[in-house]
């Protein structure tokens, strides 16, 4: 019988009101079942929201510097249990130990960060416009949010969140991806041991038709963040529109390197494999679209088909493998979607296009390195996201024609260029519209310290990572002190 999980509440780890669980398998060998974890009810969630609201009191107390070393605490406790939680990770969600091992130490990176944002998260002080006064901002806690992730970065994404949220002096109520449960409960586990005060951070593992929809319509949760898709971030939108709350949306990509004439083309290739398949194409900022010049496209291409049909396959915990499954079976089918719908749009499948199968993948979710070719602007393959390992390749003659390709979608994450040519590097750091541009390097890759979002329909406005974030996660307070011993008015006194 499969070990039977709990939610995090009020400190204690506690079982669903409902009673009922859902099963957690590994997608590279769906026969294992990994445990049952909580398909929780709105009613957890309210017992959740109601005990970080408790928490919220005295932890908005605690001087920032010191929730700040908690925080530490739980990035030297991650480092200790770095290699156990990377294996649980990949056995749960498939991307090889390599990858996982990257995802706890981003959340590693993101907590020292953290820790030291507690020492700053800076105010200003500025003059007044009258004599005998100051004139201050300082930042304030805001209250209980609710925090609302995917399953391909099962722990970095949500540090990104929680962590910057409680060195601000928030309290959270988590629901974490219905695939990536167990990467969740180690996560809990370290913050409990670093010493987050009981409640201030509560887990509620379930649907997101349910568990999530009921933390997002909650009225005693004022913030959200939400990474996911483009479809339920316009649903989480729409609510905290209406309800006016503070809301963080981080959802799609279709993310283009350009690969000009005078670029290094084997590293452009290690590049696009690195950024096309890696974590199998499951990354908001995969490389989604190859933008080839025409006096490269054919040499190049047949090169990326061979290494393409090189990758080796298989489950995350085998060193020898490059690229492990698609989370779960809807993913593989809408992958195989899109792969029909490029047939039916004129596309050349020009390697891949098929379920992986063979010694060692058993009944594993497994899909081919699949190269697209003949691809034009607008084709829906070309549009739209489809998260798997599927590359769209296109060509063009002029830069121009490449940027505008390149901008020619509803998102705008993040971009790359290949180039030597230092003035196309830097016309495609201006002219790229999106959040992040990498020159020489494929478009996944951001680091802990540096703000992440796009523009567009990627997002909603707001940045997660680096400086940015922590103005998400607070609110500003004004000081106007007064020391003249009379009424000064603004504007008015000022030029008399
Ligand atoms: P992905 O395609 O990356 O799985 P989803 O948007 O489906 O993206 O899921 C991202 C997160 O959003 C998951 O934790 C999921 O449970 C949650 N979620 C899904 N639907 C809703 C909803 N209606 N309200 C709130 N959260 C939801």
């Amino acid at each position: 019988m499969a070990e039977k999980f709990k939610n995090l509440i009020g400190g204690e780890w506690v079982a669903p009101s409902a009673g009922a669980y859902f099963e957690n398998r590994d997608p590279a060998r769906c026969s294992d079942v990994i445990g049952l974890w909580p398909r929780s009810s709105a009613d957890d969630v309210n017992r959740a929201v109601e005990a970080a609201s408790r928490g919220f009191l005295s932890w908005r107390e605690v001087p920032a510097p010191k929730r700040g070393m908690v925080l530490k605490r739980a990035g030297d406790l991650l480092a200790e249990r770095k290699e156990e939680i990377a294996r649980s990770m990949t056995r749960e969600m498939g991307k090889p130990l390599e990858e996982t091992r990257g995802d706890v130490q981003e959340a590693i990176d993101t907590g020292y960060y953290a820790a030291s944002e507690g020492r700053r998260l800076f105010g200003h002080t500025v003059p007044s416009e009258l004599h005998g006064k100051w004139a201050m901002s300082y930042r304030r806690p805001i209250g209980v949010c609710g925090i609302i992730t995917p399953f391909n970065f099962p722990i970095a994404v949500p540090s990104w969140k929680i962590f910057p949220a409680l060195v601000c002096g928030n309290a959270v109520v988590w629901k974490p991806a219905e695939d990536v449960p167990h990467s969740a409960t180690l996560f809990a586990e370290v913050l409990l041991e670093a010493g987050v005060p009981p409640g201030v951070f509560n887990v509620v593992f379930g649907e997101g038709s349910i568990v999530g929809r009921a933390l997002v319509e909650h009225p005693q949760v004022p913030v959200l963040s939400f990474t996911g898709s483009t479809e339920t971030g316009a649903i989480i939108g729409e609510t905290a529109g209406r309800m006016h709350k503070r809301v963080s949306l981080e959802m799609g990509g279709k993310n283009p390197m350009i690969v000009v004439p005078d670029a290094d083309l084997d590293l452009a290739l290690d590049g696009i494999l690195w950024g096309a398949f890696g974590t199998t194409g499951q990354r908001c900022t995969a490389t989604s679209r190859l933008l080839l010049h025409e006096s490269v496209h054919d040499g190049f291409v047949k090169r990326l088909v061979d290494a393409a049909r090189a990758l080796r396959i298989g489950h995350g915990l085998d060193g020898e493998t490059q690229m492990g499954p698609l989370i779960h079976r809807e993913a593989l089918e809408k992958v195989e979607y899109y792969v029909d719908l490029a047939r039916q749009e004129g596309c050349e499948i020009a390697c891949g296009g098929k379920r992986a199968t063979g010694p060692g993948l058993g009944d594993g979710l497994f899909f081919e390195p699949t190269v697209l070719l003949g691809v034009t602007p607008g084709m829906r393959v070309e549009q739209e996201e489809i998260f798997g390992p599927v590359l769209a390749v296109l060509q063009f003659r002029e830069f121009d024609d490449a940027v505008r390709i390149a901008n020619g979608v509803k998102y705008g994450l993040s971009s790359a260029v290949y180039t030597r040519d230092v003035n196309l590097a830097f016309r495609a750091m201006t002219e790229l519209d999106t959040g992040i541009t990498y020159i020489n390097a494929p478009t996944i890759g951001a680091e802990a310290h540096l703000p992440f979002g796009g523009t567009k329909q990627t997002g909603n406005g707001h940045r997660e990572g680096g400086w940015q974030v922590y103005e998400f996660y607070t609110e500003t307070k004004v000081i106007y002190a007064d020391y003249s011993g009379r009424l000064q008015r603004a504007q008015i006194d000022t030029y008399k």
